[in-house]
């Protein structure tokens, strides 16, 4: 496919997707809430991103396309099949982001059929007690030809534009804002805190590895600390995508 051509496609399909078809749920969480979320995935979010999350006694959703796996990213070493198992037993949350990472406006209904039976059939593989239940866009493109037919195979499908959700949501397009250091500081962190406090809301963050010289897709350790302390002192509850949308009722 030619390249503007697609990314043109992107950008329509991904603004449409934000406004139109939404799958409309009212969430019913009691209280705010936190999700830490992490794309394709980095080795170093498996390894030192989940610990420090286990150390808050916190789980995480890790969003896997099984085609980049064990593989080098251009910016990271991606988990291992190991890896990913090992995540699971943890208690953390497998989520699915396509098989080979395609944006999901540049895949017809059969293409995104079989991404999505490919990476659950690499996925089960490694456990078969692995419960693929919710989705990430691939570079946060939504789309809203592949909407319907995500919200029939998904809880929820998840993109990045920054936000808290809270009152009525798109449960095929839920708002994320980056725990990236190139795109927040520890203000816009407490900020989104306090936004999630006042509106009862749900906050879910994505990123990438979890470097001390990240790439600009990632964050480093302290602003991750940060934002685990930043819940911790509000006394909001960090978990997973999939325990999460319990607490809301979905
Ligand atoms: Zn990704």
């Amino acid at each position: 496919m030619h390249p503007a051509w697609s990314s043109l496609k992107a950008r329509i399909g991904n603004r449409l997707a934000r406004h139109l078809r939404p799958q409309p749920f009212r969430l019913r969480n009691n209280g705010p809430m936190v999700s830490f979320t992490f794309d394709d995935a980095p080795i170093s979010a498996a390894t030192r991103g989940a610990g420090m999350l286990e150390e808050y006694d916190a789980r995480g959703t890790f969003y896997v396309a099984g085609g980049l796996a064990d593989s080098w990213s251009g910016n990271w070493n991606t988990v291992s099949a190991d890896d990913v198992a090992d995540l699971h037993h943890r208690g953390h949350e497998i989520g699915c982001h396509t098989f080979s990472h395609t944006r999901a406006t540049d895949l017809t209904s059969a293409a995104m059929a079989a991404e999505l039976e490919k990476n659950r059939r690499y996925l089960l593989a490694l456990d078969p007690s692995i419960r693929i239940e919710n989705f990430a866009y691939p570079y946060g493109t939504g789309s809203l030809l592949r909407k319907g037919q995500l919200g029939k195979a998904f809880r929820s499908s998840r993109g990045i534009l920054p936000g808290v959700n809270s009152g009525t949501v798109d449960l095929q397009y839920l708002r994320a804002t980056p725990l990236v250091d190139c795109l927040i500081d520890r203000d816009g962190i407490d900020r989104a805190f306090d936004e999630a406090v006042a509106s009862n809301g749900w906050l879910i963050f994505y990123g990438h590895d979890v470097e001390a010289e990240p790439s600009p897709y990632g964050c480093t350790p302290a602003l991750l600390r940060h934002a685990l302390e930043a819940a911790a002192r509000r006394k909001i509850p960090a978990m997973s995508v999939a325990n999460a949308l319990q607490l809301a009722g979905a």
